[in-house]
């Protein structure tokens, strides 16, 4: 089993950690955050003093931190210089794709290896290591990263060179959030019009209408599996994370002059619902502002 730093230990990187650590490997962890240390040492992860203490003499160092700005200076005040050579650089934050091209490019001008891997499921999805990994770079990257993200997750998907696994990312993550909306904006439709709402799922769920956000996550209590929607919109995905993610779709759009009319409406009525009630609301309660 291999050394290996992980920088970032906050809802998602703390399960990540001890997922590793939990698969055997000599895990130097790090964060701002003593509460973080302090778990991440409970969960068997040997807590250091910087992240220059955590990289030193690591064969894999992984990043989960909260955007762009943390993972490019994590990686330009030590990670680029602190890393052993040989070593695989694993950022699996959400951020803009330039950034993620930006310090890989950087990694491999010092001779370092660095994937983007960032993920789909959420925090119990980190905890039970069932995450799934879209990740970016060369395919001799892909492989020395791979068996460390298959010690987290469920699926690690090849999806190009680097910055593909953001790309992924953002594509997904737009198109879940829009369909969301389309699917709130179909229940309020349907009860407005006096329909069952079971009764529509019944139909609706083996019907060309079908998608992940009514069968597998649906919007409306009591409807379809277990759902935030069960629990007051408490859990799951927080819709300020799918603002997050569809301003950096809007971000994409921009600089490569893509047209997504349906992903700009949705991050608009994102802002506003997490202007609003949503601020920590799971992001399909946004269905309260549609019924
Ligand atoms: P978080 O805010 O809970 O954790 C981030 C951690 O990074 C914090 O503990 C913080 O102290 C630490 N940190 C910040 N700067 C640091 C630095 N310079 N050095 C060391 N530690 C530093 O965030 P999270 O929910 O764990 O999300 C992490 C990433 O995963 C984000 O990019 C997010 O978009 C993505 N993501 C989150 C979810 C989710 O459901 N929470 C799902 C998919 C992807």
């Amino acid at each position: 089993m291999a050394r290996v730093a992980f920088i970032g230990l906050g809802n998602m990187g703390g399960g990540m950690a001890a997922n590793l650590a939990k698969n055997g490997h000599d895990v130097r962890a790090f964060d701002l955050s003593q509460d973080a240390l302090d778990r991440a040492k409970a969960a068997g992860c040997l807590p250091a003093a910087s992240a220059a203490e955590a990289v030193a003499g690591a064969e894999a160092i992984v990043t989960m931190l909260p955007a762009g700005k943390h993972v490019e200076a994590v990686y330009t005040d030590t990670l680029l210089d602190g890393a052993e050579a040989g070593a695989i650089l694993i950022d699996c934050s959400t951020i803009d794709v330039d950034t993620a091209r930006r310090v890989a490019a950087a990694a491999t001008a010092r001779g370092l290896m660095a994937v983007d891997a960032p993920v789909s499921g959420g925090i119990a999805a980190a905890n039970a290591g069932t995450l799934t990994f879209m990740v970016g770079g060369t395919q001799q990257a892909f492989e020395r990263a791979e068996p460390f993200l298959s010690d987290m997750g469920k699926a690690v998907i090849h999806a190009g060179g680097a910055g593909a696994g953001q790309a992924a990312k953002i594509c997904n993550n737009m198109l879940l959030g829009a369909t969301m909306i389309a699917t709130c904006e179909a229940f309020a439709l349907a009860e407005k019009l006096g329909l069952d709402l079971q009764n529509f799922y019944d139909i609706a769920s083996v019907s060309s209408g079908q998608s992940w956000s009514m069968t597998s996550y649906c919007p409306v209590p009591g409807v379809g599996p277990e759902s935030p929607a069960d629990r007051d919109y408490q859990g799951g995905f927080a819709a300020p994370l799918m603002l997050k993610d569809l301003r950096l779709a809007m971000e994409a759009a921009g600089s490569t002059g893509a047209d997504t009319p349906m992903g700009k409406r949705a991050a608009e009525l994102y802002e506003a619902f997490v202007a609003g009630a949503g601020a920590d609301k799971d992001f399909s309660g946004i269905i309260e502002t549609l019924r």
